[in-house]
């Protein structure tokens, strides 16, 4: 049973979703904008912070609570769904390896939205194999010194702090390290916006560092443990992956079993021909799987239990359910499901993202036939 907690977030949710996302997302994605106001208002609504702790500024909540509050802005908007995901992924490192000091004097920015995050860890030569990224910081008399270029960043150029990981030694995965690089710090530039073939509210760049100074007190864990705070922070961020897909999925079958309601060919609404009524009962067990697949591994990991080869599992399972419904659900819609006037078409741009970021969905085989080989 859910909490009293629980049910007021996710109505809380809903109504944020309803009254404020709801009336502009068809006009922001075709104009492109960043909707950067939106989330100032899931900040101010505590929505940027459920899974971190109250002392902070957090609501203390269960991950699940907080992946079921991602699901639904999800089924509303995709790219906002997927930048709460990002900037709470870009707070983990500081909540889960920082200092008293950094967590003090950090996360209540970050936790209340007032700050956005960037998580800065692909290159242009360095995607699934993080291992091999090149941006190196280097010791200064008072901190380090950060150069290189990021890829693929989401509110690259929009946000006021980039979790960043860089090289600290030559010593392959073992010689990275995490850091936290001010928005504002001088030698730090953003290419144009990749055009990408959806989420296009999610703003997505490169990242350019040019000897970019920062102080000792930037540097989050120990020096060399960045691969194990990099893979640790998108074990927990891609169930906020897995959920938005779910999310996504959800929205593409309500309007199609919406539509196969009402629209009527032959005499008969289009629907009750077992073709399409199949369609749409496998569309069902689609995406109650999804959501039950990133339900368990939230649960384990809300129980302090390891739960990488099951987030992986769910992030594997949940998108490729947000390809083949959204896909399935511009079938059910015919012609009509091809154009813009319903959100159908851009459903299905966004879910193809979903199987690409945040580890690949032959990465995410990787990972999890890695936890079923036994030597
Ligand atoms: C819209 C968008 C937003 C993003 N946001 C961010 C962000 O905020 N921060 C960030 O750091 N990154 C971000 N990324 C980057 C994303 O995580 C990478 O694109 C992803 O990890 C894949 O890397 P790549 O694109 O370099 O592909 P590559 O690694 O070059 O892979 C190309 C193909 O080869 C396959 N492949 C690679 N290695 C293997 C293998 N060992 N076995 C089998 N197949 C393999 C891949 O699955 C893929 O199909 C974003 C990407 C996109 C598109």
């Amino acid at each position: 049973m859910p909490t009293d907690d629980a049910t007021d977030l996710i109505e809380l949710t809903r109504e944020i979703c309803r009254k404020d996302l709801a009336p502009r997302v068809d006009d922001a994605e075709r104009a492109r904008t960043f909707p950067e106001e939106t989330f100032r208002t899931l900040g101010r609504a505590g929505l940027l912070s459920l899974p971190y702790p109250e002392e902070f500024g957090g609501a203390d909540q269960p991950y699940e609570v907080y992946l079921q509050v991602v699901e639904e802005i999800a089924s509303v908007w995709m790219s906002v769904a997927v930048g709460v995901s990002v900037h709470s992924l870009t707070a983990y490192p500081i909540a889960s390896f920082g200092t008293p000091e950094q967590k003090e004097a950090l996360l209540p920015g970050m936790l209340s939205g007032e700050q956005l995050g960037a998580y800065c860890l692909s290159e242009p030569l360095a995607g699934s194999d993080i291992a091999s990224m090149t941006t190196r910081a280097t010791r200064t008399d008072d901190g380090w010194s950060l150069k290189g270029t990021k890829a693929w960043i989401s509110h690259a150029g929009h946000a006021d702090y980039y979790t960043t990981f860089a090289r600290t030694s030559d010593d392959g995965g073992r010689g990275l390290s995490t850091f936290v690089v001010p928005g504002h710090a001088e030698g730090l530039s953003f290419a144009d916006p990749e055009k990408k073939m959806g989420l296009h509210c999610d703003p997505v760049a490169q990242v350019m560092f040019d000897q970019v100074r920062i102080d000792e007190g930037r540097l989050v864990g120990h020096e060399g443990e960045g691969m194990h705070i990099a893979l640790s922070a998108l074990d927990a961020g891609r169930l906020g992956i897995a959920a938005a897909a779910t999310g996504l999925a959800q929205a593409a079958l309500d309007r199609a079993s919406e539509y196969a309601s009402e629209r009527e060919q032959f005499d008969r609404r289009i629907g009750d021909f077992q073709g399409l009524a199949f369609l749409l009962a496998d569309m069902e067990a689609a995406v109650t799987s999804a959501r039950a697949t990133y339900l368990h591994a939230a649960r384990l990991k809300d129980a302090g239990r390891g739960y990488s080869k099951e987030a992986a599992v769910a992030k594997l399972v949940a998108t490729d359910a947000a390809m083949r419904v959204t896909t399935d659900a511009v079938q059910v819609l015919g012609g009509a499901g091809y154009t813009e006037d319903f959100p159908l078409e851009r459903y299905m741009r966004e879910a193809k993202v979903t199987q690409i970021f945040e580890g690949t969905n032959q990465i995410q085989r990787l990972v999890i036939s890695r936890h079923l080989l036994t030597r």
